[in-house]
């Protein structure tokens, strides 16, 4: 498959078009950003590993079934997928509380949250992506209510298949982004699954393992994200 023009270019990625108009090819940067771009970095080596950990998570969901964009990883950095017409909404998925949760709810980090939480943001530079609920979302026009359940039942259906694999590999899956697009009208999982959109916990030691490194200015984030790589390969 042939590269084309530039689609995109992300705060962490660039789609670039393909001679097929049902692929995109998705280029992986080095380029740290948090608090909406008001903190940046460039990292060696990021989009590398985010490009080799995305492959490794959406192949275990294919292996249990559950399809998505990806198609297979081209090289280092680049990963082929299929071209999705993105939804703009944001779907986290929280197990323990970290992040925003404990900043706004009063929970106590690492908390284990007593039923699993989702939450919608709705994608948009702008306003900051804000969090919404399912009739914000219809009323946007962003997506239906009948979307949105799709979207949460597939979060949660993602959330099972990782919580259980990374604890195979003392990793506690803290909580995660998923962002979804429509392919000839399918709902399929998009974007990326890496230490960039989850939070990743060693399970002994709580060592954070993701970019809380970057955004709490802890330091070590490549062999953070290399250690996590390094365990999610091993058996
Ligand atoms: N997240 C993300 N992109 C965003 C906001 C959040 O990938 O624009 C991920 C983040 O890495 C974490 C989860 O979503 O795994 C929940 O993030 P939270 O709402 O706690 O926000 P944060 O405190 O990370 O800004």
């Amino acid at each position: 498959m042939q590269k084309r023009d530039q689609l995109y270019e992300g705060k962490a990625k660039i789609i670039y078009a393909t001679d097929d108009p049902d692929h995109v090819i998705v280029y992986f940067k080095d380029d740290a950003t948090a608090f909406n771009g008001l903190k940046k970095d460039s990292i060696f080596g990021k989009g590398e590993l985010n490009a080799k950990i995305s492959t490794v998570f959406f192949k275990l969901l294919a292996e249990h079934g559950f399809p998505t964009h990806f198609v297979e990883q081209l090289n280092e950095r680049e990963l082929l997928a299929k071209k999705l017409e993105i939804i703009p909404v944001e779907v986290v998925v929280r197990n323990i509380a970290a992040g925003s949760l404990v900043k706004r709810l009063g929970f106590s980090e690492g908390q284990l949250l007593p039923c699993v939480i989702r939450e919608f943001y709705y994608k948009n530079d702008a306003l900051g992506d804000p969090l919404v609920n399912e009739y914000h979302l219809e009323a946007l026009g962003a997506s239906t209510f009948e979307q949105l359940s799709e979207l949460s039942r597939q979060a949660l259906e993602v959330n099972r298949i990782l919580r259980t694999f990374l604890a195979k590999h003392d990793l506690d899956l803290v909580d995660f982004k998923l962002e979804f697009g429509l392919f000839h009208g399918q709902i399929l999982l998009g974007d990326e699954i890496t230490p960039d959109t989850c939070r990743f916990w060693d399970a002994t030691s709580g060592e954070k393992l993701d970019k809380d490194r970057f955004r709490q200015d802890l330091g070590g984030l490549t062999e953070a994200y290399a250690e996590v790589y390094r365990r999610i390969i091993q058996g």
